[in-house]
C-alpha cells in the first residue's frame, strides 16, 4: 500500500514537500483555506539564498526548477544593503555567501508565482478552500479535521500551515507565538521606465533598506528577470 501524506498549507514550504513526495511516487493531499493561489497576497517577493535553490532543485521536477529561475532575478540583485535616510550605505552583506558564484545562488522571486510555478502538476493533490482545524490520531494512522465538517485519513499529517499554525496548536500546545510589535507594510508596482528613472542606482544593485529615525525604516528591491542557463543536478 502506498504511504498517504496529508499536508496542512500550501505555502512555500507544503507545496515544496508536496512535489518531492510526488517524485517519489507517494501519495499526498494538500489542504489550503484560502480559495484560490491568488487569494493570499501575503508578500512581494522572496530571497532563496543557495541552501533554498538547492533544496528547491531537489524538490521540483526539472522543468519547474527552470521556469522558477527564468521567473527570478540575479544573484546580486538579491543581496542586501543597508543605507541610512540619505541613501549612504551603512552595511552590506551577501548573506550565506560561501564564495561561489552559481547560478541558483540568492535569487529573488515573485512569492506568487513561485507558488503557481510549485502548484503545476499538483491540481488534482491540492484542495483550496479547506480550513484545517485539527486531528485525530488512531493506533497507526491520522484523521485529519477540516472547518466544513469533513474529514480525511492518512498515515502521516504534516503542519505546514505557517506561524499560527491549527496543527502546532493541537500537537504543542504550551509552544505559543509572541507579537514583536514589529509592523511591516509592503506594497508592490510594475517598473515602467518613468519609476525607474526616478529611483537612486544602488536599488538595482541589491535589496536596499533605508533606515530612518524613530526605528522605522524603507526598502525596495526591483525584480527584473535575467536569462540565465542552468544544467540539471545529478538525481
Ligand atoms: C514580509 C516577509 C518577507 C519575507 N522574506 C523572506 C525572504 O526573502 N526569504 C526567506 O527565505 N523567507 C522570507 N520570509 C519568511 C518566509 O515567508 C517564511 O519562512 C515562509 O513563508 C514559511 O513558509 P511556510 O510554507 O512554512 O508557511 P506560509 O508561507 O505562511 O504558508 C502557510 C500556508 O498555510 C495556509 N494555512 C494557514 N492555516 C491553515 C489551516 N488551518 N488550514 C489550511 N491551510 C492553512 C496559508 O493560507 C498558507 O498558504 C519572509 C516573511 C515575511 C513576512
Amino acid at each position: 500500500m502506498t504511504l498517504r501524506v496529508l499536508i496542512a498549507g500550501a505555502g512555500v514550504g507544503g507545496l515544496a514537500l508536496a512535489q518531492a513526495l510526488r517524485q517519489a511516487d507517494l501519495a499526498v493531499t494538500v489542504f489550503e483555506r484560502t480559495p484560490t493561489v491568488r487569494a493570499d497576497r501575503r508578500g512581494y517577493r522572496i530571497n532563496i539564498n543557495r541552501v533554498g535553490g538547492d533544496a528547491l532543485a531537489a524538490c521540483l521536477p526539472n522543468e519547474l526548477f527552470r521556469l522558477y529561475l527564468a521567473t527570478s532575478n540575479d544573484e546580486a540583485r538579491a543581496r542586501v544593503a543597508v543605507f541610512n535616510h540619505h541613501m549612504h550605505p551603512l552595511y552590506a552583506t551577501d548573506v550565506g555567501v560561501d564564495g561561489t558564484a552559481v547560478p541558483r545562488d540568492h535569487t529573488g522571486v515573485n512569492r506568487l508565482t513561485l507558488r503557481q510555478i510549485m502548484l503545476a502538476g499538483l491540481e488534482r493533490e491540492v484542495r483550496f478552500g479547506q480550513e484545517v482545524v485539527g486531528f485525530e490520531q488512531t493506533p497507526d494512522r491520522v484523521r485529519v479535521l477540516l472547518a466544513d465538517g469533513s474529514t480525511a485519513e492518512g498515515d502521516l499529517l504534516v503542519g505546514a500551515d505557517g506561524v499560527g499554525s491549527a496543527v502546532r496548536a493541537g500537537l504543542l500546545p504550551q509552544v505559543r507565538t509572541r507579537d514583536t510589535g514589529v509592523r511591516c507594510l509592503w506594497g508592490r508596482t510594475t517598473l515602467r521606465a518613468a519609476l525607474r528613472d526616478r529611483l537612486p542606482a544602488p536599488l538595482f544593485d541589491r535589496v536596499a533598506v533605508a533606515v530612518a529615525r524613530k526605528a522605522a525604516s524603507g526598502s525596495g528591491g526591483p525584480t527584473e528577470p535575467v536569462n540565465r542557463t542552468w544544467k540539471p543536478p545529478p538525481r
